[in-house]
């Protein structure tokens, strides 16, 4: 249906996007193709290298996966804070990622966890990594033609930290003003490993690798502190809006950086 009608259908995941825009009258689309029941979308699998989740795995179902809690409890605290439960029964991963909201919660840890998106088409299968996906506000890259399919999740071989907060007005059913997700791993007193991700600072879910590049190699210190802080500084573009204020984001989203990097010297 998406190939023969290029554009007219839209997928019609949880919705939970979706219906807010149609009752708003803010939808130019009139067709929507349920996708809801393709179970070619859904389930958790695991293999050795990979956890991959199909693109309708609800929010809930990340929050119940003992594996995920292991080894991914950044997406799962992300899970745990989207919304309220009745979000978390029905909104999927993949509408989160393909609303494209530069403000959505999961994007940072799957961007800090170094995601890869699958698409199915007629034409067949594409794969891309996931921080390539975004390329404008709410701009991507996927084709009317596609769906997405999944979204795989390397298996960390080392032990790594792992560093997420959601700064929103309350506990629940709060849009974030800043959201920071970093994984990070010290080796001999350096930064061997790190990927840091901010959402609702950039028109996009960002990830900083200038920031991930000052740190590489470094031992956390105030010098290394300071760099990482230029870095990022320059890096997002945060805006004034009706949550939150420029300033106010940068702020907090340095002073995160910051509390990243001592937790990461620490565990070390
Ligand atoms: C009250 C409320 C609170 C919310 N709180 C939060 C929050 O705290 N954090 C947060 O990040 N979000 C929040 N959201 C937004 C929303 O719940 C999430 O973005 C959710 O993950 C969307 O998933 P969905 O399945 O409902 O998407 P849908 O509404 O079904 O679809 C969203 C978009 O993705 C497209 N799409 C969906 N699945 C696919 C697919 N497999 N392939 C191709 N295109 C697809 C649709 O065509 C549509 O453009 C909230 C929404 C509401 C109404």
């Amino acid at each position: 249906m998406l190939a023969h009608v290029e554009g007219v259908w839209k997928p019609f995941a949880g919705g939970t996007d979706l219906m807010v825009l149609l009752e708003a009258g803010k939808l130019p689309h009139k067709n929507y193709l349920n996708i809801w029941p393709l179970k070619e979308l859904r389930g958790i699998e695991i293999t050795k290298a990979h956890v991959t989740l199909g693109a309708l795995t609800t929010y809930t179902e990340v929050q119940n996966h003992e594996v995920l809690r292991q080894e991914f409890p950044m997406l799962c605290q992300a899970a745990k804070e989207t919304g309220g439960i009745a979000i978390q029964n029905r909104g999927t991963m993949g509408g989160n990622i393909v609303n494209a909201s530069p403000a959505a919660d999961s994007p940072p840890a799957l961007l800090a966890y170094d995601a890869e998106l699958e698409f199915i088409s007629q034409t067949g299968v594409r794969q891309i990594p996931y921080y390539k996906f975004h390329t404008g506000y709410k701009q991507m890259d996927i084709r009317a033609d596609e769906l997405l399919r999944a979204i795989r999740l390397p298996r960390a071989t080392k032990k790594l930290a792992h560093y997420y907060r959601k700064v929103g007005t309350r506990k629940a059913q709060a849009i974030s003003k800043t959201c920071f997700a970093a994984i990070g791993r010290v080796a001999d007193g350096r930064v061997a490993e790190v990927r840091i991700a901010l959402g609702s600072v950039a028109p996009i879910p960002l990830r900083c690798v200038q920031t991930e590049t000052t740190l590489r190699d470094k031992a956390i210190d105030a010098d290394s502190l300071a760099a990482a802080k230029a870095a990022l500084a320059a890096e997002i573009s945060p805006i004034d809006d009706l949550r939150s204020t420029r300033d106010y984001r940068l702020k907090v989203s340095l002073n995160l950086l910051e509390d990243f990097l001592q937790k990461l010297r620490l565990a070390a």
